[in-house]
Order: structure tokens, then sequence, then C-alpha cells
């Protein structure tokens, strides 16, 4: 059996072990230490805009703690990209709150600025008044934030945004995860840099950052022995992990290069297959790290279909996976509202993610340019 082609693995740098090393030298084996704060300092510096970045234990716990400091309680609703992981949506749930789905557009799969204008509306309408907009940059490709930062303008509701598949990307030149009023970042094994696990949460004041610190150890009040007035989380990275950051953040844009040039792979493999379309930028204001590459095989123009490509790539040991599927499908989100038209179901009916790992090798693309090939007949 050939050796197995991931869909997305992790990919080192080679200084990771040195920050680790110091870390272990100067016994900082903590939640708190010099990586964590370079860490932080290589994101904000990266990202731009002035930003704060408080470094947490994962996307999620970031997004938890969003959904915290945008004041969401129990019973309030918060209106959620439909076709996303579930992470973006369970921290909804976390907090007793109700996610309101949205659809997407075919541009960029990403949440449909009409659809969400009917949701707020209708929700409106019904009597409550959405408390947040998560908005997801669906991997990697930034979503229509001109036209989505408008609606929660004129709505007054502040915008959650998922990063987390788009460290790298921009929109009209401006970093993905710097447009909402928080941006949430993961690190997660299979993203474009990995920390082994981690995430981030992306501020705008000083202010707000110290309280996302603050929450995510503990909320311990400024006293010598332990005093709580507020309930607290356990979600700081530690100076380990950070270590690693460190490491990855030394090589991020030969990271996006090389996803981006296994995205250019696949645009020239299926150009001459009718039928097959690989997502691409709809036009040059989007600009998308291509965390992961996507197709969209249309059954009726291709006579094929998603399933039998994958289970094609499987029979050689490479991984490919449909895209998400959409959360309004989900038996354990049956009951939330839901906006818009079957654009997301049809997404996922026909994508499929190919392997876009920045540590690909020829052999690794000859092997699946090969089994594509031979699948499609040309
Ligand atoms: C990975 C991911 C998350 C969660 O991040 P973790 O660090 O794994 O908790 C959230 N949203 C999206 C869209 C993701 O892809």
């Amino acid at each position: 059996m050939s050796n197995k082609i991931w869909l997305s693995s992790p990919h080192m740098g080679g200084n990771e072990l040195k920050y680790i090393n110091e870390a272990f030298d100067e016994n900082w084996v903590a939640p708190l230490g010099p990586n964590v704060n370079g860490f932080e300092d290589d994101l904000e510096a990266f990202l731009g805009k002035n930003v704060k970045v408080a470094a947490l234990s994962a996307g999620t716990a970031a997004l938890h703690l969003a959904l915290i400091e945008c004041d969401v309680h129990h019973g309030d609703e918060v209106i959620c990209q439909s076709m996303t992981f579930s992470a973006s949506a369970n921290p909804i749930a976390y907090c007793g709150a109700i996610p309101v789905f949205v659809d997407s557009e075919p541009d960029t799969w990403n949440m449909c600025p009409d659809a969400l204008k009917e949701a707020i509306e209708d929700r409106i309408q019904k009597g409550k008044k959405p408390k947040a907009i998560i908005v997801v940059h669906l991997y990697g490709m930034p979503a229509k934030m001109d036209e989505i930062t408008a609606l929660a303008v004129e709505y007054q509701i502040p915008i959650i945004e998922d990063a987390a598949e788009a460290l790298g990307s921009t929109y009209k030149g401006q970093a993905c995860g710097t447009f909402g009023r928080f941006g949430v970042l993961s690190f997660n094994g299979n993203k474009i840099i990995t920390t082994s696990g981690g995430g981030a949460l992306v501020c705008h004041t000083q202010e707000d950052k110290d309280k996302v610190v603050f929450l995510s150890t503990q909320a311990r009040d400024n006293a010598p022995h332990y005093q709580h007035s507020q309930i607290g989380f356990n979600y700081r990275m530690s100076n380990i992990v950070a270590g690693i950051g460190r490491g990855q953040m030394e090589v991020l844009n030969d990271r996006v290069s090389a996803r981006r040039a296994m995205h250019d792979f696949y645009v020239d493999i299926f150009k001459n297959i009718n039928g097959v379309t690989v997502f691409s930028e709809p036009e040059s204001d989007f600009y998308s790290n291509h965390w992961l590459s996507a197709v969209i095989i249309d059954p009726e123009v291709s006579g094929k279909n998603r399933e039998d490509l994958r289970l094609a790539l499987l029979k050689d040991n490479i991984e490919s996976r449909p895209l998400w599927k959409p959360m309004h499908l989900q038996p354990v989100f049956e009951n939330a509202p839901y906006y818009g038209g079957n654009i997301s179901e049809k997404l996922f009916d026909n994508g499929l993610c190919l392997p876009s790992g920045s540590n690909l090798s020829d052999e690794d693309r000859n092997r699946i340019e090969k089994i594509i090939r031979s699948f499609f007949g040309i």
C-alpha cells in the first residue's frame, strides 16, 4: 500500500523545538510565559490594524469567550453561517443560546447577505434581536465582508468572525479575522499552521483583550487570596504550545504560498474536465489562503459524482472529504431556525475537499493527478 496522503497535515518549520527548549530551560512550563507573549506579538504584527490578540487553548474556546463578551445569555439568539464546521455553532449552545442558521451564497460559499438581512428582520419582527452574527471564511475564502458589515452596522449587531481556516487570507487587502468585533483563529493540527491544538481571539482594544485573558484564567479578582466575582474558564494557551506557534509564524507566508500552489495544481488538472469547478476567488478583492482546495462536481454535466471520486482516491490511500455538512441539516440542530434556500445543501451534495497540505511532494501530486485523470477518463 502506498503512503497515506492526507487532506491537510502538520508541517513544522524547524524552529519550533528551539522555542520549546527555551521554555524548558527557563522552566516556563505553564499557561503563561515568553512564548505566549511572543506568539501574540507575532500574530498582532501579522494581522495589522493594531489588533490585540489573546492566545487560547482552542478556536472553540475563543468563540465561546467572544459570545460571552458579546453578552450572549441563556435564551438569546445568535445568527450563524450554516455551512461550517460544528465548532462555529457549538459555543452558542454552551451559552444556552439558540443558533439561527443562514445559508451561503455561491461565489464565496459563505454567508449570503440577502439571507442574513431576511434573518435579522424576521427575528426582530418575532420579538428578539440577535445578539451576534458568526460569519465564517470557509476553507480560507473571505466572506462578502462589505455587505455583511453594512447589515451589522445598520442593525447594530456585533460580528464574530470565525477565521479559524483563514489565517493569511485577506479581503480588500485587510486580514481576515480583523473585521469583526472579535475574530477567531485556530491552530488545530489540520489548520494552515498548527500548535498541535490551540486558538486565539483577535480583539480591537487592550481592554477587550484583558477581559478575555481574565476570563480564560479562571476570572481571578485582584486579591492575595483566590477571589471570584464571575464564572471563569481554563482556556489560556500553554507556553509550550505557544513555542510551536512562534516557530510556525516564521513560515506562515511560505505555507500560504504552498497551499495556493495546490489550488493552482487542481485548476490545471480540471481545466479540461467539463462539469467540475475548482473553488476559486470570485474577483481580486478576495485573497484566499486556500487552506483546503475543493471542487464541485456536477453529476449531470460530468457524468460523475463526488462520492465515487472520493472512493477512487481512497483506494490509493488518498484522503478527500465532502464539504462541511450544513448545520441546519445536522440532527443536533434540527430545531434551529434557518433562513435561505438550498445553496449550502447543493454544495454539500456535490463538493469534495482534496489533499491540500503544504508538505505534499511532487510524487504525491503525481499520484493524485493520475487517479483524477483516470477517474474522468482523460
Ligand atoms: C477548526 C475550526 C474551528 C475550531 O477550532 P479549534 O481550534 O479546533 O477549536 C472553528 N471554526 C472553524 C470553521 C474551524 O474550521
